[in-house]
């Protein structure tokens, strides 16, 4: 295997780590997973995961670190523990497991070593998840810097996310041509929900704000591309077509401003183009 052409993404069957995956696949020759499990709610994920990778056709490696739930007591992995649903002022939320993702980089890197992988893959981001320490781009290049000298070894720690808000992660699977997959496939939430989740955990309620952020901008670029259309259709100020785009946008709009429900966007800017093409 060329070291450079080939990289181990750290996945969970997450939306991140499933887009991250993608974004792999498409940058390198050879990709491998590797699935870790610490203890937390729910082992459904692993599936999820492993499905994921047998879908995408790479290797998948499952590991066990349940001793990071020994170490510290959080909400993801104390099972009686109330979730925090927002923030606290002074401190992390009770879903920050401390040191998670430093050991996961460790394991991961020593794997990649023994499959001859330079390349490391994770989904963390800076933009959206202010609250985790580790998911700040800082830490993930001193956890490279650090592991390169443990190994005496020249790992590239790759993190596409790290910029980019949720809303730009929907974006980027959709360019990557995997949108419905990781809209449908993925478990992203708290309470083990595939999908659009529980929809109150603060894991649930990120995926969801951004994935309703990224369908209203697509909606815009939607219309964006019927405007030459309706200019087209100006000149003829009396045809039932002119009136019925009016009507279209101004529906668009409603549906832009969330005060109106959507047939999908997509259908409804499919059937007027087709009632265009027809005339
Ligand atoms: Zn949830």
């Amino acid at each position: 295997m060329n070291t450079n052409q080939s990289a181990l993404v750290l996945h969970s069957g997450g939306q991140d780590s499933t887009t991250c995956l993608y974004w792999a696949i498409k940058n390198f020759k050879e990709v491998r997973t590797l699935c870790i499990t610490y203890g937390q709610r729910h082992a459904y994920e692993v599936e999820i995961a492993r499905k994921i990778a047998e879908k995408a056709g790479v290797p998948f490696q499952i590991m066990d670190a349940s001793i990071i739930s020994l170490l510290s007591d959080n909400s993801l992995t104390n099972h009686n523990m109330i979730m925090d649903q927002e923030k606290p002022e002074d401190s992390y939320p009770n879903t920050f497991v401390p040191g998670r993702n430093l050991f996961f980089l460790t394991f991961a890197a020593v794997i990649a070593r023994s499959h001859n992988i330079r390349n490391l893959v994770t989904g963390v981001s800076q933009a959206d998840y202010s609250g985790y320490p580790d998911c700040r781009d800082t830490f993930i290049r001193s956890a490279n810097a650090t592991l390169n000298l443990a190994m005496d070894e020249q790992f590239i720690i790759h993190t596409p996310l790290m910029w980019l808000s949720k809303a730009e992660t929907w974006a980027m699977a959709d360019e990557l041509g995997v949108f419905d997959l990781v809209r449908n496939d993925t478990l992203t939430c708290y309470n083990g929900v595939i999908a659009e989740g529980c929809g109150h955990c603060p894991a649930c309620k990120l995926r969801n704000e951004g994935l309703k952020e990224y369908l209203k901008l697509k909606l815009a670029t939607d219309v964006v591309t019927l405007l030459p259309v309706r200019e087209k259709v100006k000149e003829e100020k009396h045809s039932p077509l002119y009136y019925e785009l009016q009507s279209a946008f101004r529906d668009v709009k409603l549906m832009i401003d969330g005060k109106k429900k959507e047939k999908t966007a997509e259908e409804f800017l499919a059937e007027l183009s087709d009632e265009y093409e027809r005339k």
